[in-house]
């Protein structure tokens, strides 16, 4: 047909608003949502015309395209994704899961009114700190504790509070950038804080810190470099040290451990990683650390000292711009609970189970997902291997967690267009490539979702 033919025949949004396909999606879906959805069609319909690439079209493929279209906008852009990468603590894909109790904490305070800031022993106005303060004292053994939005928050609201316009000094070692956005000199330098950077990268010594310390020293302040580990010729001081000296001279040492790491994870048989409850006994007046990393939780900055100090901080204006929100706080108790009893806290917390689930475990369950895929599918090859999982998060950078994961040969697709394909599944199955092959790594993978999985390999079968 000709151009102008194929461009006057595409049909008007009024006309397919009676067609029953449409009038169906009608009962269900927003009106806006479907008129938007069926002009976007005719419009690319239009764009094909004028750019000749079709030369004919149907009123059946003009729906067809329509529904497409449609379920992609009905869909919510926050999805579920299945995290096969083995990664446990991903950052791209929301880190920490939350467990039972703090999902269902967060749905009782969502879905009602609640006692947020209501004194309900007092009925008067109380403080949201006050639900979690007294459980973070009691986990961590600190003296006081203030929660924030998360951890790059807490160390700017530590410094802003303690070193505004003073000096702050930092060993060269742990000018450390996590995450990509989070950069220790610029969270410095936002906080107020003037950055004195002392030692090398590789070594820093106790007199580094000495002969730095003057009138206008507001704080020592110590990076946990959780994401990269220095070997070889090194010299780090001590938590125990700096407090020796900040003492002396009546300045308080500030730790940022990040991770926030509250169980010896060296009784599981991993490489010691310090726990916030040491750094607090060694004397740390203030230590920081993130809410969604090893502890477990929500997105949160967990800020846990000496009283005196806490107090400034909820006393600086700065901790109403960072303040974190009902839901979050919920999530955070609804963690912390566990921690009482480690065993509980190992066995519920999800972040925790992940890492610490044995190798074995996982074979089995490769075994079985194995079974599953090899019964459906035909042309790709599966194959049982073992193989390292990572923590993430930028913890544990140097640990690697013997696991099984199944590898997937296919004569159709490159790993690189299987990666793909996986991703851009209705319930995007994100993998990792390793060695040119894609790998299904069993230890972040559900067993409710191994159906979603062979469903979509299936799909490319
Ligand atoms: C992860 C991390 C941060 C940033 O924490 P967020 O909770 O992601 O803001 C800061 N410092 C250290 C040492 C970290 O590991």
């Amino acid at each position: 047909m000709e151009k102008n033919q194929l461009l006057r025949n595409l049909p008007k949004i009024d006309e397919l608003l009676k067609e029953e396909i449409v009038v169906n999606e009608l009962s269900s879906t927003m009106r806006t949502i479907v008129v938007e959805s069926l002009r976007e069609t005719i419009d690319s319909y239009r764009d094909l015309i004028l750019k000749d690439d079709i030369k004919e079209y149907s009123k059946e493929d003009i729906l067809k395209s329509f529904l497409e279209l449609l379920s992609d906008k009905k869909g919510s852009n926050f999805k579920k994704v299945i995290n096969a990468a083995g990664v446990v603590i991903h950052t791209n894909l929301g880190r920490s899961l939350l467990a039972k109790k703090a999902l269902e904490n967060v749905i009782n305070v969502a879905d009602n009114f609640n006692n947020l800031e209501y004194d309900l022993k007092k009925g008067q106005r109380g403080s949201r700190y006050s639900h979690v303060e007294e459980l973070i004292k009691k986990v961590t053994g600190a003296e006081a504790a203030v929660v924030v939005n998360n951890n790059a928050a807490a160390v700017m609201l530590a410094l802003n509070t303690l070193c505004k316009d003073k000096e702050a000094i930092v060993s060269r070692g742990q000018l450390v950038e996590i995450g990509g956005s989070f950069r220790v000199p610029d969270v410095m330098t936002f906080s107020g804080a003037k950055l004195v950077e002392v030692g090398t990268t590789n070594r820093t010594h106790l007199y580094d810190y000495e002969n730095n310390i003057n009138e206008n020293t507001g704080v020592l302040l110590k990076v946990h470099t959780s994401n990269f580990k220095i070997l070889g010729f090194t010299e780090d001081v001590s938590v125990e040290e700096l407090v020796e000296i900040g003492n002396k001279k009546d300045i308080p040492v500030i730790e940022d451990i990040g991770s926030g790491t509250l169980v010896d994870f060296s009784k599981y048989g991993f490489t010691y990683e310090p726990t916030v409850q040491e750094s607090i006994r060694k004397g740390a007046d203030v230590v920081t650390f993130s809410g969604d990393k090893m502890l477990g939780g929500p997105q949160a900055g967990i800020i846990i000292g000496k009283k005196k100090y806490i107090d400034k901080m909820k006393k600086n204006q700065l901790t109403r711009a960072l303040r974190i929100d009902k839901m979050t706080l919920a999530a955070l108790e609804g963690t912390l609970k566990y921690y009482l009893d480690e065993s509980e806290a190992v066995k519920n917390i999800p972040t925790l189970h992940m890492i610490l689930s044995s190798k074995e475990e996982h074979k089995k369950r490769a075994q079985r997902l194995k079974r599953k895929l090899q019964n459906k599918v035909n042309n790709f090859k599966f194959a049982l291997e073992e193989d390292y999982s990572m923590v993430g998060g930028g913890s544990m950078p140097a640990e690697r967690i013997e696991t099984y994961v199944i590898k997937v040969k296919s004569d159709k697709f490159s790993p690189q267009e299987l990666e793909r394909k996986l991703r851009e599944n209705e319930t995007p199955i994100i993998i990792r490539v390793s060695n040119n092959e894609v790998v299904l790594d069993l230890r972040t993978i559900f067993d409710k979702d191994f159906d979603t999985i062979v469903d979509a390999f299936d799909a490319l079968d």
